[in-house]
């Protein structure tokens, strides 16, 4: 095997994003300020390595604040953002909370609340049970808000209320996916408001961008990601879609199919917006246990996006 040559299309950007280098500051920050141990409602991003490092540094991970014995201790809310109801429900308790939902899926939330203000009717765009569905339909009363996750909803979506309809969606969503989705959607609702500005995040969209514009020339291709990271998910969907059909996530689990990679020549490599890249490191590292590979990085774009820790953390 040794004698193989693989060639390493690394896809970029890639790996973390602002939110997620936010959320993980805000942890980090706050086990600094308020010792440990600090609860983290839900993980605070969708990759076990992260939670894992911050476990050892003493943040303790829970799912709902009932969970929370000692209400002294901080809670940090995750990346993925929260019903309006928990942090009502953490004043209740007179807990102290850090909200670490990323700006740009706050912004979807205020954008769902004043169209609700206004008097629309809102449609997200989004994945059942994902946190992020679950935070943003959280923001809107009951019965305000419906969720459509594909283009075979979009086609069924029955709407007879006297209102008048406008859409947002969840961040993390394929581009070309949702684009469908919307088309049906104006289609069938010529007078939909659409959001201002996209609500698919620039990570998301930069991410997709560059794992499309490589993977038709590659065998195989390798996005590292938890298989709960929706963003992970969608790229290893959009590598299919843009010509790689071999195309795998590769989780904490995975073992890396050597055997397959032999028969190749190319292979990409990419990661989501909230897999370190000391991940990519470690997998690139094993293939070089087994093969000769040289590397051929192929960015897109820059990112230069920063979003600030909230000020109570300095
Ligand atoms: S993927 Fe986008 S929305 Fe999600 S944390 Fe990163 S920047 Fe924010």
């Amino acid at each position: 095997m040794k004698n193989k040559e693989i060639k390493i299309l690394l896809s970029a950007p890639r790996g973390f994003c602002a939110g997620v280098e936010r959320a993980i500051e805000i942890v980090e920050k706050a086990l600094v300020k308020y010792g440990a141990p600090v609860y983290v409602r839900h993980e605070i991003v969708h990759n076990k390595f992260v939670v894992d490092n911050l476990k050892k540094k003493g943040a303790v991970f829970v799912e709902e604040l009932e969970e929370i014995k000692d209400k002294t201790r901080p809670v940090i809310f995750s990346a993925h953002g929260v019903p309006k109801k928990i942090p009502l429900d953490a004043k209740n308790y007179k807990m102290t909370y850090v909200d670490a939902t990323c700006p740009l899926v706050s912004k979807v939330h205020r954008e769902a609340e004043n169209l609700n203000k206004s008097g629309y009717h809102l449609i997200l765009i989004g994945h059942e049970n994902h946190p992020e569905v679950i935070g943003t339909m959280g923001q809107l009363p009951k019965g305000s808000i419906d969720l459509i996750q594909d283009e075979n909803e979009a086609k069924n979506y029955k709407f007879e209320k006297n209102k008048e309809l406008a859409f947002v969606t969840q961040t993390t969503l394929s581009v070309d996916d949702t684009k469908d989705i919307i088309q049906i959607l104006k289609r069938r609702f010529p007078k939909i408001r659409e959001p201002l500005k996209e609500d698919i995040c620039y990570a998301t969209t930069n991410r997709q961008m560059a794992v499309k514009n490589i993977a038709k020339n590659c065998d195989m291709f390798f996005v590292i990601g938890s298989r709960n990271s929706s963003n992970s998910v969608r790229l290893v969907e959009v590598a299919k879609k843009s010509g790689c059909i071999n195309s795998q996530l590769i989780h904490s689990k995975s073992e890396i199919p050597y055997d397959l990679i032999e028969n190749s020549n190319t292979i990409g490599v990419s990661s989501g917006a909230s897999a370190p890249e000391i991940l990519v490191e470690n997998f690139i590292e094993n293939l070089k246990k087994k093969f000769k590979v040289s590397i051929d990085e192929v960015e897109i774009i820059k990112e230069d996006v920063v979003f600030k820790v909230p000020k109570k953390l300095n």
